[in-house]
């Protein structure tokens, strides 16, 4: 069986790549793709097929504006690969969504679901508009067509939606009723995500919260820092750092530093981070919070990830962690709560310096795992209750942290390195035991 393993000597050419930044989400999940591959006996052919996507859908999405003039929007989505599954992943409604950028990501949602060892493949979509430009109507109008156009490749048994940038439960539960009326029957688990009253499940918004605090909480206890004694900073406090933070203090954790877009603050002996609502709950509150509170130490988001913490989460946006501020990080745990925070050359030096870095498809993916039991509990027609879900998510979190770290043992790679190791290994294997049709 040919196989592909890492080359001792890269050519000039090889090099130069490996050492740039790559530029699109595509780019970067190739590399990361390639990388995983080098610790692994995989089949080339395999290989080859996980280089590409199964399907690209490109649609147009025409919608009568509020005036009554008629705009044809573009919309996407990216099926990267089904062997363990239906396709899964968000759909996002931002003004920069590509096609490139949905493929990157389809393949970033199918290591997420087999490092989590959930039977879903992966996928991605959205439509290119900017959805503080449309009214509630529009949107919704806009939602309806889409899913429309996107009917004959979604669905509970082939590929099943989430919310992402610029959507929520409200457009879920519109796809779902615009899919249920053409099926002519209620059909919940074509989407996930949802409100609860049409089929959503319990804990699924602060699920990659509290992912990123389990996590969290694994890796401080095996490198023995006693939640009790450790400090933690966190940028962003939206649905993912606000959850975070929150369950992490419950713990016994101290977070000594939040922050929101405009703001950050900081207090060595803690910060009471259930009296700041999150993002959802009162946009940029932090900021809100500093200005009442005048005593509180007000310091800047770069500073923040450069605080001597033991333990840094960025969970706000992508790339943050840069080869510019790399190595004045002086966290010695970075748990990646959004998607994508640290650049390819920051994790380099982060990796040279002995940070220990553990990786978006990991940390956050109580949000996948979570729209995984409320499928189950769409298809079954019986709803979990929240402590259910908790448990549940409490035992495949930890689950899934084990099986990366015994790759972290055994082969003596990065955690992220590990998380994608397993994930392929897992996609691969499937795609042996399969074969090739026809
Ligand atoms: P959110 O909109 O609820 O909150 C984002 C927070 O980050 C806010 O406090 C905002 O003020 C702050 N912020 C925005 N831009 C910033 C900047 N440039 N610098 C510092 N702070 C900034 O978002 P969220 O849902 O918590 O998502 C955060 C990250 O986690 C994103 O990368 C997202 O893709 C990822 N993520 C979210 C989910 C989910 O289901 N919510 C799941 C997995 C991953």
């Amino acid at each position: 069986m040919a196989s592909h393993q890492q080359s001792a000597v890269s050519t000039e050419e090889q090099q130069a790549t490996e050492t740039a930044e790559p530029e699109t989400a595509l780019e970067t999940a190739r590399r990361q793709l390639e990388r995983a591959a080098a610790h692994l006996e995989i089949d080339d052919s395999v290989l080859e097929r996980l280089e590409h996507p199964a399907k690209v859908s490109e649609v147009s999405v025409p919608l009568e504006r509020d005036d009554g003039e008629v705009e044809v929007f573009t919309g996407y989505r990216a099926q990267h690969d089904s062997v363990r599954g239906p396709y899964k992943g968000g759909l996002r409604y931002h003004p920069e969504v590509t096609r490139d950028e949905c493929v990157g990501l389809s393949m970033w949602m199918t290591w997420k679901c087999a490092v989590m060892d959930l039977p879903f493949g992966g996928a991605k979509g959205g439509v290119v508009v900017n959805p503080k430009s449309l009214s509630d109507g529009e949107k919704e109008r806009l939602t309806r067509r889409f899913t429309q156009e996107i009917r004959s490749v979604i669905g509970p048994t082939t590929d099943i939606p989430a919310p992402d940038m610029g959507t929520d439960p409200e457009t879920m539960a519109w796809i779902m009723d615009a899919y249920s009326m053409q099926e002519g029957e209620t059909i919940p688990g074509v989407v996930t995500g949802k409100p609860p009253v049409v089929g959503g499940s319990y804990g699924r918004e602060e699920a990659p919260g509290r992912s990123v605090a389990i996590v969290t909480r694994e890796t401080c206890d095996y490198y023995d820092y006693p939640l009790s004694d450790t400090t933690v900073a966190v940028q962003g406090f939206g649905s993912v750092g606000a959850n975070a933070a929150r369950l992490l203090e419950e713990w016994g954790a101290t977070i000594v530093a939040v922050s929101d877009v405009n703001s950050a603050i900081y207090d060595a002996d803690g910060i009471d981070v259930g009296a700041i609502p999150s993002h959802d709950e009162e946009p940029e509150a932090v900021t809100a919070y500093a200005t009442e509170t005048p005593d509180i130490t007000r310091i800047s988001n770069e500073a923040l990830l450069e605080l001597d913490v033991d333990v840094l989460v960025p969970a706000a946006v992508g790339n943050v962690l840069t080869a510019d501020n790399a190595a004045d990080v002086a966290a010695d745990i970075v748990v990646e709560g959004a998607n994508g925070p640290t650049t390819f050359a920051a994790a380099a030096i982060l990796e040279e310096r002995g940070v220990h870095v553990i990786p978006d498809i990991l940390a956050n993916a109580g949000g996948v795992t979570v729209s995984y039991f409320e499928w189950l509990q769409d298809i079954n027609r019986r709803k979990w209750s929240l402590e259910r879900v908790h448990e549940e998510l409490e035992s495949e979190m930890v689950g899934a942290w084990s099986a990366v770290r015994d790759e972290v043992e055994s082969k003596n790679v990065t955690w992220r390195d590990a998380a994608y190791v397993v994930a392929l290994s897992r996609v691969a294997e499937a795609h042996e035991m399969r074969g090739l049709w026809p």
